[in-house]
């Protein structure tokens, strides 16, 4: 009886402990809204209230770089239509030709900032209905012809019904496949999209034959502006937002993308979309 009642006791004391555990792991895991509790008085309580005040701060120091990243953006896109106006009346030639490229990749960057927000945020209503996949991922692969090492639609059944925003469905695809594209020399094996049915939910499978992604990036590669390796990156045009712009439109879909890469071998990315209607 005193051993279980020693035992008991302990467990109690240590309760504190086991909360802050939980509270190191959930924020570990990216989720600063988790608090630990605070009930008990002494110094177990005061390192739990020290823990959640360092977790407001994180979460404020971040909101804080976001505003300012959504700020910037969002100030920069009217002086970037007044430049294209501009350059409109530009005499034709290679420095106009080269003002539009940089114009263009700045627009992208914007549009990629702004819409990533839009929809973390909530502020974007997704134009969800029932579209069938197979017309759609044909369509995409399409406006791939000519890319080296070329893009091939796999196997595909004859219809594949999802529940989708189909234009945001558009800008994920086009995205990883372009990226399939850009980090496959033009002498390695195509592109391949397959598409099939893993209820509820419905994948498209991207796999490239390209640098692959080294082990040590893979945790980073969904963060903003993050880029593998500095010397590949200076030969291959980007900006690091497109993957995480992919991540969020998953997410919104309540679906996910999963990479899956060697370095040297290739990359394989997968992206799950609801079959359904969520609920149904
Ligand atoms: P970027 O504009 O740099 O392509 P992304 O967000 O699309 O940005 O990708 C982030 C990083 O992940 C890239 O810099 C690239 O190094 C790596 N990456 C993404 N897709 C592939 C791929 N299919 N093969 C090899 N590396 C890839």
């Amino acid at each position: 009886l005193i051993l279980a009642g020693a035992y008991m006791t302990m467990r109690w004391i240590l309760r504190p402990l086991k909360w802050l555990t939980q509270g190191v792991e959930h924020v570990s895991q990216g989720n600063l809204d988790h608090m630990v509790p605070v009930k008990r008085k002494g110094e177990l309580a005061d390192l739990a209230r020290a823990f959640n005040n360092m977790t407001k701060q994180f979460q404020k120091m971040l909101h804080a770089r976001e505003r300012l990243m959504l700020d910037v953006s969002h100030e920069l896109r009217s002086p970037l239509t007044r430049l294209k106006v501009a350059l409109e009346f530009l005499p034709e030639g290679a420095a106009k030709e080269s003002l539009k490229e940089d114009v263009g990749i700045m627009e992208t960057m914007i549009t990629e900032i702004l819409e990533t927000a839009r929809l973390r945020n909530g502020y974007a209503t997704l134009n969800l209905k029932a579209t069938d996949l197979v017309p759609l991922v044909q369509g995409v692969v399409a406006g791939f012809a000519g890319a080296s090492p070329g893009v091939a639609a796999g196997e595909m059944p004859a219809t594949m019904p999802a529940f989708v925003d189909a234009e945001l469905c558009r800008t994920v695809l086009k995205n990883i496949i372009a990226n399939a594209v850009k980090y496959s020399g033009s002498s390695e094996a195509p592109v391949a999209v397959s598409l099939f049915r893993q209820a509820p939910h419905v994948v498209v499978e991207i796999r490239d034959h390209g640098a692959g992604i080294p082990e040590e990036d893979m945790p980073y590669i969904f963060e903003p502006f993050y880029r593998v390796e500095k010397s590949r990156s200076q030969t291959i045009k980007g900006y690091g937002l497109g993957l995480n712009l992919c991540k969020t439109i998953m997410e919104a879909h309540s679906g996910r993308i999963e990479i899956d890469s060697s370095l040297g071998e290739g990359t394989t990315v997968a992206l799950f979309f609801p079959e359904q209607q969520e609920g149904r």
